[in-house]
């Protein structure tokens, strides 16, 4: 074994992905299950110990157990329902992570319970504020389709492509000082006009790209890993050929020429 083989495997066996997934049967629109999936499969390709845990309604969240959360989008009824839990049960402990530096991901729904509030009319349905967004439920269309964003992430490839899809009838302001995870290239993004996709704070992103988005945007996934485990982890590289196959199928459903 080569040194830089042992430095690995030394680094494998310390470092552990514990994922929590929040709302496994409500929040999981789209089969954004799909996302622990491959954040699984590809730590364990990489022989790294990751852990999934489902952590449903009623069920409390120890936020010191994880460094990746995880929660999808979902229906504004199941919305509804997971957002009252979600600040019962589970806020203080999203809270203590976000402040550890856990990386913590919002899908659509989820990302607008990341948010200060999802407006419907008159109902105001609140989220945790970990995100400084508010979302409002307008007349207009739902916004619907394939996207395509740019990024750039700390320690990540700048100006590095996501491609997916989205479907939602809130519209999500970015409050002052408020940065995007995005800019929208094709598609809605954030309410269809600012050009703003997502919200990031820290290690707190929310976005409004399903598909589900880490299959087809491994190097997301990737990146999720790495900012979870603390980025002097590093990954080894994955045959990834059918991987880049999907993120350029999604790059041109989304009109790009991938
Ligand atoms: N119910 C929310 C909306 O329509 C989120 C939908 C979703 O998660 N796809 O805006």
């Amino acid at each position: 074994m080569s040194t830089s083989d042992r430095r690995w495997s030394v680094l494998a066996a310390e470092a552990a992905l514990r994922i929590a997934a929040l709302y496994p049967e409500q929040m999981n629109i789209y089969a954004d299950r799909g996302n622990i999936a491959v954040l699984s499969r590809r730590c364990q390709w990489r022989s790294l110990d990751v852990s999934v845990t489902s952590i449903g309604l009623g069920e409390p969240l120890d936020g010191s157990r994880f460094n990746l959360i995880y929660l999808g989008g979902g229906q504004d009824d199941d919305q509804r329902r997971c957002a009252a839990d979600l600040i019962e049960t589970k806020r203080d402990g999203l809270l203590a992570a976000a402040a550890n530096g856990a990386v913590l991901l919002g899908v659509c729904g989820g990302y607008q319970l990341l948010g200060h509030w999802y407006e419907l009319g008159e109902e105001r349905i609140d989220g945790v504020g970990l995100l400084d967004v508010e979302t409002t439920r307008s007349d207009g269309p739902r916004l619907i389709g394939n996207v395509a964003i740019e990024t750039s992430l700390p320690g990540g490839p700048a100006g590095a492509t996501l491609a997916g899809f989205e479907n939602h009838g809130g519209r999500t302001r970015l409050l002052a000082g408020a940065e995007p995870f995005g800019r929208v290239i094709r598609g809605h993004g954030n309410d269809g006009r600012s050009g703003d996709e997502g919200c990031r704070s820290g290690n707190v992103i929310g976005t409004y790209l399903h598909g589900p988005l880490l299959p087809a945007n491994s190097w997301f996934a990737d990146w999720l890993i790495t900012t979870a485990l603390g980025a002097a982890t590093p990954l080894v590289p994955l045959d990834d050929d059918l991987e880049l196959e999907a993120h350029r199928a999604a790059c041109r459903a989304a009109g790009l020429s991938g």
